[in-house]
């Protein structure tokens, strides 16, 4: 492959309402910048109250046509977008790394496991198809059938700019409801670009608009009443808000929060298997993933085997430009988000813990301006210290030593978080009792990042999610939809005279 094309563009991004990008009716915007470079690219408005509700009431006033429209039809607009969406793939994947950081090959990544959920949706129809049940009384029928909610939004967060917003929109859109996406503000391009492929697909003006912005647009989506449900993906602290401010407003809910994902390295793992994997899924992404592997839980003498190979490798890592084909590792997203993480590496050591690699103050030759860290490993870390408790969100892997596996499993259960978890192991039957006992949403055997393929639904347990239904897959038709039972009879079976007890099958 040759040298991928840069995102470039300098000007203001602004909102999509009804079909057409907007400026807004406000004057706040603030800037996003290049991590590689520390510079501002551009500036994104930030959405006033008044243009979510013109948002609103232009997806309520589409809604109902869309609605209506035939499920093979509207599967066909997808089918349309996901063609425009492979031809731009790299205009996307480049657009992700320009705002986001996160290496070219890994953004191209993104979006084709993005892709994967407008493919599941073009297929929707198939689960949006009723049940019957033919007699369920004498000259009665019974059956089910979902319908869309009408107007959702969804609020997605800065590390995943295409594939989260993807978790959502073509799943609400394929099933027939108008959708608002509110998508990070640090990264807001893609969106604004889906949100143009959409309407060159065949969308209908108003059926998925973008607002740019921060706590404003989301507090005003919350509270307004045409908002039927909401989609969260973010921070636990946030993600616990929308979830209980959407309910105290009448809204259905899911809220993905954050995660302190672990991975068990059982002493008989292929070693050479367990770094890469660690090692990927550790400082991939610079470890701003939520599903990143920011424990290695080491069993018995694995440790002392395991930790000279990682810190070998956390100290070569190729960290640079992520247009440059060969990086393993980009920039942070913001100079403050670096910042945090460096602060979390110091209180890992006044904590204790044996700073193995130290990644503070790394700096990327000739972009020394940009949020850059290095890679971080610390060693001989217990539940007590905050760096293993907290979701750093960096490329910082705590190891923590076990005896056997049953303390690592009650670890891995005792965290607040239960996101995903891993386990390495060549033992079957360790494995099939790790996938049965362990408290996480998402288990991977010898699987170091286990994301759901789309048909199968994404979402953690305890404060990783808040609400019951899981993003895509099934999961998704269901959230976006409701059920109605109709009972339907014909005047010919109906008996004379009113019927005064409850009624039974005869
Ligand atoms: P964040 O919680 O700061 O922001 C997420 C969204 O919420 C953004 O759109 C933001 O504008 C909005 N927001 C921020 N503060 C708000 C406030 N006070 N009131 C209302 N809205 C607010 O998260 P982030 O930093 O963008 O993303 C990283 C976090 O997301 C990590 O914690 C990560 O684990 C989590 N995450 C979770 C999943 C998952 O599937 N569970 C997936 C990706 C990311």
């Amino acid at each position: 492959m040759g040298a991928p094309e840069a995102f470039t563009a300098t000007a203001d991004i602004g909102h999509w309402i009804a079909g057409q990008p907007t400026p807004g009716t406000g004057a706040r915007s603030q800037p996003v910048y290049n991590p590689a470079t520390g510079a501002v690219a551009r500036r994104v408005r930030l959405a006033e109250p008044a243009d979510v509700a013109a948002a609103v009431a232009a997806a309520v006033a589409a809604q109902p046509a869309w609605g209506n429209t035939p499920p093979i039809r509207r599967a066909r607009v997808m089918n349309k977008f996901l063609a425009l969406l492979n031809e731009h793939r790299d205009t996307l994947a480049a657009m992700i790394t320009a705002e986001h950081g996160k290496v070219f090959t890994d953004a191209q990544g993104e979006v084709a496991r993005g892709i994967d959920i407008v493919e599941f949706a073009c297929g929707i129809p198939q689960l949006l198809k009723g049940d019957y049940t033919d007699q369920v009384s004498t000259g009665i029928d019974n059956w089910t059938l979902r319908q869309p909610l009408g107007v959702v939004a969804g609020i997605t967060p800065f590390n995943f700019p295409a594939m989260v917003p993807c978790w959502m929109f073509p799943v609400a859109l394929a099933c027939g409801n108008a959708f608002i996406l509110k998508p990070s503000e640090r990264d807001p391009s893609a969106s604004l670009f889906m949100a143009q492929l959409l309407k060159d697909a065949g969308l209908p003006d108003g059926v998925f608009s973008v607002v740019q912005g921060d706590k404003v647009a989301v507090d005003a989506l919350l509270v307004h009443p045409d908002v039927k449900a909401v989609s969260f993906v973010g921070s636990t602290p946030i993600a616990q808000y929308i979830y209980e401010t959407g309910a105290r407003h009448g809204k259905r809910v899911q809220a993905l929060g954050g995660a302190k994902n672990h991975m068990v390295v059982m002493p008989d793992a292929d070693l050479d298997q367990a770094v890469d994997a660690l090692i990927g899924a550790g400082y991939g992404s610079a470890g701003e993933r939520c599903m990143a592997i920011s424990v290695a839980v080491l069993v018995g003498d694995i440790a002392d085997r395991i930790v000279p190979k990682l810190a070998e490798r956390a100290r070569t890592l190729k960290i640079k430009n992520g247009m440059e084909l060969d990086a393993e590792m980009g920039p942070i997203v913001t100079r403050e988000a670096r910042d945090r993480i460096e602060g979390y590496v110091a209180t890992g050591v006044e904590e204790g813990a044996t700073l193995v690699v130290d990644g503070r103050g790394f700096k990327a030759p000739g972009l020394e301006d940009g949020f850059w860290t290095g890679g971080t490993l610390f060693d001989h870390v217990t539940p007590a210290m905050r760096i293993y408790r907290e979701e750093i969100f960096g490329p910082v892997l705590a190891c923590v030593r076990v005896k056997d596996f049953a303390e690592a499993l009650a670890l891995v259960n005792a965290h607040e978080y239960g996101n995903g978890v891993a386990c390495f192991t060549s033992d079957g039957g360790v494995a099939r009792e790790f996938a049965r006992g362990v408290e996480a949403g998402m288990v991977g055997i010898n699987v170091p990042i286990p994301v759901p393929m789309a048909w199968h639904g994404f979402g953690g347990w305890k404060r990783s999610l808040f609400g019951d239904l899981h993003a895509y897959g099934e999961e998704g038709v269901r959230f976006y939809t409701r059920q109605k039972s109709v009972m339907q009879r014909w005047p010919a079976s109906i008996g004379k005279g009113a019927e005064f007890v409850m009624p039974t099958a005869k």
